[in-house]
């Protein structure tokens, strides 16, 4: 395999999307190429050019910032802080960067084992029948991963927007659910990188994050909450194979958990209801 390390934007975008990989922190993508999940000829690391740290008084932020840096940053929206803060462990998160977070391999074990399962490619999805209990509640037809990123959620709350080297596009329309005809679950080209992100400045916001123990370890289920104005804006990690959004509390009842995520829903419940507290 061989490792690039090009010295301006140009130079990555022309070595990316050939079946070549962007690199960042790699805490995400060097455990997936020592298991051979993934197997690029090219890594390219994109450490020295995507952009670095917090600007604008927090309202913009470069995919190469870590997020141990974004969780001492008090110019940025606090649900974002939370929520990096609650992340991973300090060695991960000194390593992660945020656009890594976003782009993150779903946690699922089947998918980590290399089932030939739907995400894989294959005609089913092998956690719907077996062991499911961090799995999704929403979304979960085809598959029914949950989404890892802490982040993800808060940035959803936010409305916040990405920028590429491509295009602008609001963070939701970064994530899609996988189809029979396209298995990703980003709407990213091959090779396109992300810059920079554009956080708006709520009122006040929150992340609150339900885990099997108190540090170290994946969301449950995770809630970002942010408000504007009279408006609220919820989203949820750890519940659909996609950061989740919700118009209200009362889509929980649309929820459709598995026999073994069931328990999500009431986990979600007072969740949101602590997050709408603490926004005041
Ligand atoms: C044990 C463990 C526990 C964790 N716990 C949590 C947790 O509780 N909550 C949570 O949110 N996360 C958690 N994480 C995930 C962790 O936060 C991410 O691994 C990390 O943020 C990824 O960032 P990175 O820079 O290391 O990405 P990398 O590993 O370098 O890359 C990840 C993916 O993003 C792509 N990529 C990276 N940067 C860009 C860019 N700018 N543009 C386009 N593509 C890019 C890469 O090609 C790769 O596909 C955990 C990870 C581990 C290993
Ligand atoms: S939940 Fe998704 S990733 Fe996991 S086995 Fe099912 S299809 Fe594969």
């Amino acid at each position: 395999m061989k490792l690039l390390r090009p010295e301006s934007l140009e130079a990555a975008a022309a070595e990316l999307g050939n079946g070549s990989v962007a690199l960042a922190g790699g805490t995400d993508l060097v455990p997936l190429l020592r298991d051979r999940i993934v197997g690029p000829e090219t890594l390219v690391d994109v450490r020295g050019i995507v952009p670095h740290g917090v600007h604008d008084g927090g309202a913009r932020i470069g995919a190469g910032t870590t997020l141990a840096e974004l969780e001492a940053d008090p110019e940025i929206p606090q649900a974002l802080r939370e929520a990096c803060s609650l992340a991973a462990s300090p060695q991960l998160r000194s390593m992660g960067t945020i656009g890594g977070n976003l782009l993150q391999a779903t946690r699922c074990w089947y998918w980590r084992l290399k089932f030939p399962c739907f995400l894989h490619g294959g005609d089913r999805c092998h956690a719907r029948q077996g062991e499911h209990r961090e799995h999704a509640i929403f979304g979960n037809e085809r598959c029914a991963s949950a989404h890892p990123s802490d982040p993800a959620a808060a940035l959803l709350a936010l409305g916040a927007k990405l920028r590429t080297d491509r295009r602008e596009l609001l963070l939701a329309e970064l994530y899609r659910l996988p189809t029979d005809d396209d298995r990703d679950v980003t709407t990213l080209g091959p090779g396109e990188l992300i810059l920079e992100l554009a956080v708006p400045k709520p009122e006040a916001s929150t992340y609150l994050k339900a885990m099997d123990r108190t540090k170290f370890t994946f969301a449950l289920v995770g809630v970002g909450a942010a408000r504007f104005g009279d408006g609220v804006r919820l989203a949820l990690s750890g519940v659909a194979p996609i950061p989740w959004r919700l118009d209200s509390p009362d889509d929980l009842e649309r929820a459709t958990p598995l026999p073994g995520t069931a328990y999500k829903v009431e986990l979600a419940r007072p969740l949101i209801r602590r997050a709408l507290e603490a926004l005041g």
